[in-house]
C-alpha cells in the first residue's frame, strides 16, 4: 500500500504590500503676461506654450491632491492619499451636535396640535399646497 500523499505545503506568506506613495503632487497657480495672440490661443485651447526661460509669477503653491498650501504640509504625507476626511470637515461621526436654541427666560412653551402633512387633508389645510 502506498503512503498517503504529503499534506499540501502551507501557503507562502503573502508578500508585504508595497508602501503606499503618500507624497504630495505640488502644483503652482501662476500668472503669466502674454501677447494678445497667445491670449486668444489660450482662451480657445485652454493651454499655450510659453517662451523658453520665461520667468513666471507663482501666485500659490499647493498640492493637487489635498489642496493644501506647500508651507503648511510640506513635511506631512498627503492627506488625500490617506483619506479625504479633511475635505468634508473631518470625521463626521465625531462632529458636535447642533445646539438647540435656548428660549428667553420669560418665554412659555405652548404645545401645538398635530399637523397632517400628507394626503388630501394636508393639501386642503394648506400644509403641502404652494402659496397662491
Ligand atoms: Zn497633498
Amino acid at each position: 500500500m502506498k503512503a498517503a500523499p504529503a499534506p499540501p505545503a502551507p501557503p507562502a506568506a503573502k508578500p508585504r504590500k508595497k508602501a503606499k506613495n503618500v507624497a504630495h503632487v505640488w502644483v503652482v497657480a501662476a500668472e503669466i503676461v502674454v501677447t494678445p495672440k497667445v491670449a486668444s490661443i489660450a482662451d480657445f485651447r485652454e493651454s499655450f506654450k510659453t517662451e523658453a526661460d520665461q520667468r513666471v509669477d507663482a501666485l500659490d503653491v499647493y498640492c493637487r491632491g489635498c489642496r493644501r498650501p506647500y508651507d503648511e504640509v510640506k513635511s506631512d504625507p498627503c492627506a488625500a492619499k490617506i483619506d479625504n476626511t479633511h475635505l468634508i470637515g473631518g470625521d463626521q461621526t465625531t462632529r458636535a451636535k447642533r445646539k438647540a436654541p435656548v428660549p428667553p427666560p420669560s418665554a412659555r412653551i405652548v404645545p401645538g396640535g398635530t399637523i397632517n402633512r400628507q394626503g388630501l387633508d394636508a393639501y386642503v389645510s394648506g400644509v403641502s399646497r404652494p402659496k397662491s
